[in-house]
């Protein structure tokens, strides 16, 4: 590569904030057709506020939140910040944990004077051996039609009632998408470990062509990593089959819907350490970073957007094409 082409590409981005790590990233993202989004912290706020709080008999609302801030004081998770805030602004006292497991894209465990309580997914909630008792069931399922994202509060094998956040989409998020769809990239796909409905009443808001829902970190990666290692095909780079206007598909939890777009190279986005995974495998990973302290998603990525979080994505693709043509 010419460094020159490259230096100059990079002086048109000095002062938005994004830091490449290398030339080669930004050679690899001229050949990215595909773009895939992660949605909290990334193409909303990640800036949570408390919805509903459902706790189940013979629970007040109090202790609810109290043991579910117990269970994520050490944990970076957008949701965990809301928790604590909430418990620090309702004046609770919040005990300190003894041992603590955050569970990226599911949760947190942990134990507190004895007691084992588990926060998250109903899935990680299940998967403790915990049965939901119908009145969980019935509080997720209203949240789910609301919009908003949902945890399960338990304690010692027992279901103490059910939280409700709500995110708001960066006022800028459907114009970037829209510029990408601009530049060529599709399709632009929304990958969540957030359930199926909170992904669609976000992905109605934007040009996305594509929602996955209920993934886990390496499921968000093997979705991503399926079309990473045919770098940019010509066919591909020019499909504009795709019908923008129509609703975008939400894949079953699980299913591959981007398999059959194998030959396009993907780049990611995201923030979280539920991210690093698919950024790692991405053709690009593209970290939004200075979020969280631990900042694993920014290590992770080979580009890392530290100023405005998705703003320079359109100038960074076009600087990439032009970068590549002047150096061949
Ligand atoms: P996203 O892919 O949208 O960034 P995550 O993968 O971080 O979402 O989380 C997926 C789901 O897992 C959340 O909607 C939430 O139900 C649950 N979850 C993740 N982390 C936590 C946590 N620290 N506390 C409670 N629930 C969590
Ligand atoms: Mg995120």
């Amino acid at each position: 590569a010419t460094p020159a082409a490259v230096i100059a590409a990079l002086g048109r981005l000095a002062g938005t904030g994004v830091l490449i790590k290398g030339g080669s990233a930004l050679e690899r993202l001229a050949g990215v057709t595909a773009f895939a989004f992660d949605k909290t912290g990334t193409l909303t706020e990640g800036k949570l506020e408390l919805g509903d709080v459902v706790p189940l008999a013979g629970t007040t609302p109090e202790q609810l939140l109290r043991t579910a801030a117990t269970a994520e004081q050490r944990s970076e998770h957008p949701l965990a910040r809301l928790i604590l805030r909430e418990a620090a602004a309702r004046g609770l006292e919040v005990p300190s944990a003894d041992e603590f497991q955050a569970r990226p894209g599911a949760g947190v465990t942990a134990t507190a004077a004895g007691a084992a309580i588990v926060v998250g997914t109903r899935r990680l909630v299940e998967e403790c051996g915990i049965v939901l008792p119908p009145e969980a069931v019935t509080a997720l399922e209203r949240l789910d039609a609301a919009g908003q994202t949902s945890l399960v509060v338990a304690r010692d094998g027992g279901v103490l009632g059910v939280l409700g956040a709500r995110d708001t989409l960066r006022p800028e998020a459907a114009q970037v998408l829209a510029d990408l769809r601009a530049l060529g990239v599709s399709p632009i796909a929304l990958l969540t470990g957030d359930r199926a409905a909170v992904a669609r009443a976000i992905a109605e808001q934007l040009p996305v062509t594509e929602v996955h829902a209920e993934l886990l970190p390496a499921q968000k990666a093997s979705i991503v990593g399926s079309g990473q290692w045919i770098v940019g095909s010509e066919e591909s780079r020019n499909d504009e089959s795709r019908d923008v206007t129509a609703e975008p598909p939400v894949a079953e939890p699980g299913s591959e819907l981007l398999t059959s777009h194998r030959s396009l190279t993907i780049a990611y986005v995201g923030d979280g350490i539920n991210d690093a995974p698919a950024l790692a495998r991405a053709g690009v990973g593209i970290a939004i970073g200075g979020g969280r302290g631990t900042d694993v998603a920014a290590e992770a990525g080979d580009i890392v957007m530290m100023g405005e979080p998705l703003k320079p994505l359109p100038l960074l693709v076009g600087l990439s094409r032009e970068t590549v043509r002047i150096i061949r």
